[in-house]
């Protein structure tokens, strides 16, 4: 018996099954040809069954598909490294490989609870972000704020004492520094766009605001980029934008192909643990961290999207999202938001949603809403005909 995720299984609608997948289009059994509009929970974003992507994973396997880090390497795991910390900005270059998100956000926590416990200091509070989701892990739940996934576990502040959440708000942001600046490890945020909570985009000038107030009071800045990585905000990483001292990649990173993820420390972080004392090591090995056909497809991925003028391919995406939902509108939504290549209509009521999933499968589309979200986080190599088809499903549903 499969148990499926983030449902209740005696209801459970039956989920459709895939026999081929290629491009944007997922092949479903019974004939049915569906443009995938979520990107299987956004990293195939260069479509499914990826020629390049496809070699590189073969090639690697020729040799070997995996072999632990711990008193081995490879050349695939270098040549990621190294590839990652020449594309990400400033000094974010020591790459701790992990298999998941999760994971790799429990890691960067780790980082910043023992960078602190390694210098001396007593610091034990957490800032994060309402609304914040960070993984469905202990540790990722407790810095995240999302009811509606972590219900199960008790209500925000029961269990989360040593988390501070606060709102996107430049006000909140400096009052909580002022209140807990001198207790804080560090500050971890979705940025710009915060995905699982509700697809919410904010503004630029919060996270400026939080570099300065890390700055100040001596705080690590955690990106967790591991929906936002790689252009899905518009951008190839906010982190372009403001530097973070931690930043967290997963989803796209191996182009949606094998589970996979990273985090990326700064020479101060790493620094903070580079010593002649065994205790300041930090302890975590994931069995499958560096697994060689992960390190192959995300190799191959980044080469995609470096040369084949993705941020581009994101600012068209952008424009055509904004093109067909100019003056688009209906009481029962309550906003229509567009960053890069997400977009999001929230509803007023999430009963609205109700059955449109089907809509969408009979007319060749795959979505799937959530709570009071009808979104899309398209493979960036779709069509704009193909784009244009989404979004008349989505804009057909309101006027039933
Ligand atoms: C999906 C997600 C995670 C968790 O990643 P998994 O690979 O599912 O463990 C963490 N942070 C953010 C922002 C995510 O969107």
């Amino acid at each position: 018996m499969i148990w499926y995720p983030y449902a209740q299984m005696k209801t459970l609608d039956a989920p459709i099954k895939i026999e081929r997948a290629d491009g944007v289009h997922l092949f479903a059994s019974g004939g049915h040809d569906l443009i995938d509009s979520v990107s299987s929970w956004w990293s195939v974003i260069h479509g499914y069954n990826h020629p390049k992507i496809n070699a590189a994973i073969t090639k690697q396997l020729e040799s070997f598909a995996h072999v632990m880090l711990g008193g081995l390497t490879h050349e695939a795991v270098q040549r990621l490294s190294d590839k990652l910390a020449d594309m990400l900005p400033g000094d974010l270059d020591y790459c701790f490989f992990s298999d998941s998100g999760s994971v790799a956000v429990e890691v960067a926590l780790k980082m910043a609870l023992q960078f602190n416990t390694n210098r001396g200091s007593k610091r034990d509070t957490i800032l994060a972000l309402e609304h914040a989701y960070h993984g469905d892990t202990f540790k990722a739940m407790e810095v995240g704020d999302d009811e509606d996934y972590h219900f199960a576990f008790g209500k925000a502040n029961e269990k989360k004492r040593g988390v501070v959440h606060i709102p996107t708000q430049t006000d909140a942001l400096e009052d909580a520094f002022a209140r807990y600046g001198e207790r804080l490890t560090c500050f971890i945020a979705e940025p710009l766009l915060q995905g699982a909570g509700g697809m919410r985009m904010y503004d630029i000038s919060f996270l400026k605001r939080a570099r300065e107030l890390c700055d100040e009071y001596d705080v690590l800045l955690i990106f967790d980029e591991v929906a936002t990585g790689f252009g899905r905000t518009g951008n190839r990483f906010v982190a372009d934008l403001v530097l973070p001292d931690i930043e967290v990649l997963g989803k796209a990173l191996t182009g949606g192909y094998i589970g996979h993820a990273v985090t990326v420390a700064n020479k101060r972080v790493w620094d903070g643990f580079y010593s002649d004392d065994p205790t300041h090591a930090l302890m975590h090995g994931p069995t499958f961290m560096g697994n060689a056909l992960a390190c192959s497809a995300a190799l191959a991925s980044i080469e995609l999207f470096e040369n084949e003028n993705y941020i581009e391919k994101i600012r068209r995406i952008e424009q055509i999202s904004r093109r067909e939902f100019e003056g688009f509108g209906d009481e029962r939504i309550k906003e229509i938001r567009i960053m890069g290549g997400c977009v999001c209509i929230e509803v007023k009521d999430e009963s609205v949603l109700d059955g449109f999933r089907q809509f969408a499968f009979e007319r060749g589309v795959f979505s799937r809403t959530f709570l009071k979200y009808m979104y899309t986080m398209v493979p960036y190599v779709i069509s704009e005909s193909e784009l244009v088809c989404v979004f008349d499903t989505m804009k057909a549903w309101f006027r039933r």
